[in-house]
């Protein structure tokens, strides 16, 4: 039988002692062998730290993120290999497709995603510079650097490959190595990725390293500069949370557990709507994607009393429909528990349920489900309860059976499905099903604070809508109390979770050198050539030009209004625009200013400035009267050069002001300039 080996240093080693063996979903076949034992965990956290981290430090945000497509690119190559091994888990191909092409679908979201939003280099700028000074001489501004230590991912049995990607990802860009710890259960799976991504060679050294068993004395050795991630069952979580070291040297530690989460349907939802059949639909997928076994699961199908029959006969009916089985037999359409200790564990939890609720549908009394369900596997058929006093029955909010199980629970009003829902202590996802937004503005203000996300669906987005269960790498992923109070993913809030956010305080000029971004105040540089006729390489952040004058004139006004055909009162009426609280008479229009602004900035002829591909920040400051004179400062504020193309972005800081020195309009203009040929 195959032992499963970890990655530690740069290595592939087995345990010590024979370990745990692990069985096959499907048939309870021995599928490997797991254990950690005998190794050196302090070595590892060592080696993430002396290799990895300054392997990836030397990188560039963008550097990292086109490693990571690759690392995709690679990984799909070799698919079908993770997909013939996922069916040991008990997962059917389309459970397999949300676990591995979800997962390399998070790495090519975050690779994309951190090229488009994080600079070309190594430190984040976090939002505007904060005046400190009268004079302005002395500012402040936050960034972000990547923290100086390992990131241990701890996963969950039920997503081996999800589960490590979409942590790697984030953790990857910001610089961080990682360790890997996935679930014993399923370790096989994640072991054979891991191989593949070090086959790969793609990732710098140091990386990334697996543990495939218990992560031993691991957490002895956390550091402030380390972060923890936790998925998983509340009880172990709070069992980490608690770890002394961890406390100690307040290591982030981030939990994501349980959740007992609900979908409502809206009152307006009646049977023969499109909504109605939206919501049994997606409970019923629900229940049975992954054998049920998502943390994002509906356990809570939260229905107006008056639909509530008719929405379990409904469910009912789908739920007639699944075909449970071997996964590689393809009318299969729900495979098996991760393993028999699961399905045990998923039976006493209805058990325990059915203690306050009824239960309304077990597929196991179906001849027809029960054949595809192997005693040697660990087949569960789906079972649906209804729960018919929900306010004074604890355990359905409270009980989490991980299977194929959910529970119908009936409302009066708004008010009482709101308290219901929230009666989960914190989710990680509610979905709502209706067409009423009035009802979804008054559930979303009731029950946002105990949400980490909410999904409105309706006949609107239904065609579109990517479902209640699924994580996604641009929202964040996570909710509060029970569902553990963590945060993943959500784009670059990911990312700055393994990065340390730092107020500088200082001159302009200093920051400015610091971040490679321009700060107002700092000292520019003339250049005797115009910054038009420079390359990307040639280019020096806060060059700059100081323009000739240009006086507007009425009759320029006027002309500008017929040629756009903006006639807005302040342009054309005197009488008008006097009698608003902003104006002393007629003004230029916002536009000619920017257009006339350009024409003062622009060189015209042919040369590295390929493109203008928008304005941002654009403020109107003070108002142009006819007869008054712009003038543009114009300063090269950042350059983010692309890695993979001829070019890169250039924005610029735009100041236009009156013949008295007063700010008439302030924006960046974004250009694409030409590297060197
Ligand atoms: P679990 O028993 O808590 O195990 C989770 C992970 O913790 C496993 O890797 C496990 O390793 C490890 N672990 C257990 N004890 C540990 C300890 N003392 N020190 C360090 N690591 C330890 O949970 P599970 O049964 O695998 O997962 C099911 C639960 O996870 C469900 O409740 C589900 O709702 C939740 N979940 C949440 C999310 C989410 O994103 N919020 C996602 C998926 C699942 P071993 O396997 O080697 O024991």
């Amino acid at each position: 039988m195959r032992q499963l080996h970890s990655f530690a240093g740069n290595r592939w080693v087995t345990g010590a002692s024979d370990g745990v063996v692990l069985h096959s979903a499907i048939d309870g076949r021995p599928v490997a062998r797991i254990s950690s034992a005998g190794l050196d965990f302090a070595a590892m956290a060592e080696y993430a730290r002396r290799v990895g981290g300054p392997a990836l430090r030397a990188l560039t945000f963008h550097q990292r993120a086109i490693l990571l497509k690759q690392l995709a690119h690679y990984l799909l190559q070799h698919k079908e290999a993770f997909y013939q091994l996922s069916r040991e888990t008990g997962a059917t191909r389309n459970d397999s497709w949300i676990d591995i092409e979800g997962g390399i679908g998070t790495l090519f979201a975050y690779s994309s995603k951190s090229r488009r939003e994080l600079p070309n280099g190594h430190l984040y700028i976090d939002g505007e510079p904060e005046m400190l000074s009268r004079r302005g001489s002395f500012v402040g501004q936050h960034v972000y650097t990547p923290l100086q230590g390992v990131a241990l991912h701890i996963n969950a049995f039920n997503f081996p490959c999800w589960g490590m990607l979409e942590k790697l990802a984030p953790t990857f860009i910001a610089g961080v190595p990682s360790i890997v710890k996935p679930a014993s259960q399923t370790a096989y799976l994640t072991e054979l990725m891991v191989r593949h991504i070090i086959a790969s060679g793609i990732l710098p050294e140091g990386s990334l390293q697996l543990i495939c068993g218990g992560v031993g004395d691991l957490l002895d050795y956390m550091t402030c500069q380390d972060a923890v991630t936790f998925t998983g069952s509340a009880a172990t979580g709070l069992k980490l949370r608690q770890h002394p070291v961890l406390l100690r040297h307040a290591v982030r530690f981030t939990m994501e557990a349980d959740s007992l989460n609900a979908s409502i349907l809206g009152p307006d939802a009646l049977p023969d709507t499109p909504e109605f059949d939206l919501f049994v639909t997606e409970v019923a997928r629900e229940m049975t994607v992954k054998c049920g076994q998502k943390c994002t699961a509906i356990r809570r199908a939260i229905v107006p009393r008056t639909l509530a029959e008719e929405v379990v006969a409904a469910l009912r009916q789908r739920l007639s429909q699944v075909v449970i089985g071997d996964p590689d037999r393809e009318e299969v359409t729900m495979g098996a528990l991760a393993s028999r200790d699961q399905r045990d564990e998923v039976r006493q939890r209805i058990a325990q349920l059915a203690r306050s609720s009824e239960i309304v549908y077990d597929g196991a009394v179906d001849p027809d489900l029960r054949r595809g369900m192997n005693e040697a596997g660990a087949f569960l058929a789906p079972v649906l309860l209804y729960c018919e006093r929900p306010l004074t029955h604890a355990e359905v909010h409270e009980v989490e059976a991980f299977g194929p199980v959910s529970t119908v629970i009936p409302y009066q009003d708004a008010t009482e499905a709101i308290a219901l829902a929230n009666r989960g202590q914190g989710s990680l996802v509610s979905s709502l099903f209706t067409c009423d937004d009035a009802f979804a503005r008054e559930l979303v203000y009731g029950i946002g604070a105990w949400h980490g996300r909410i999904l409105i669906g309706n006949r609107d987005c239904a065609a579109e809508s990517t479902g209640h269960g699924s994580p996604l790498p641009g929202l964040i992923h996570g909710g509060p109390g029970r569902a553990g109070g963590g945060q993943e993913m959500g784009g670059v809030r990911g990312v700055l979770h393994y990065m340390q956010c730092t107020a500088l305080q200082g001159s302009p000029t200093t920051l400015t050198r610091i971040t490679d971004r321009w700060l107002p105040g700092a000292a520019r540089l003339e250049s005797p050539v115009h910054p038009f006729r420079k390359h990307l390489g040639q280019l020096r952040i806060g060059e700059s030009i100081l323009t000739g004058r240009r006086r507007v004139s009425l009759e320029e006004i006027e002309h500008f209004a017929e040629f756009s055909g903006d006639k807005f009162y302040a342009h054309m009426d005197e009488a008008a625009a006097r009698a608003n609280p902003f104006f002393e008479g007629r003004v230029a229009h916002g536009y000619f200013i920017v257009s006339a602004a350009a024409g003062l900035f622009v060189d015209p002829a042919p040369g590295p400035v390929l493109a203008n591909y928008g304005l941002e920040n654009l403020r109107f400051l003070t108002p142009l009267s006819p007869g008054d004179e712009i003038q543009v400062q114009f300063t090269c504020k950042q350059i983010i050069p692309r890695e993979t193309e001829d070019y890169g972005e250039v924005r610029w800081d735009t100041r236009v002001m009156n013949q008295r020195g007063e700010l008439v309009a302030t924006y960046d203009v974004l250009t694409l300039v030409a590297k060197q040929r």
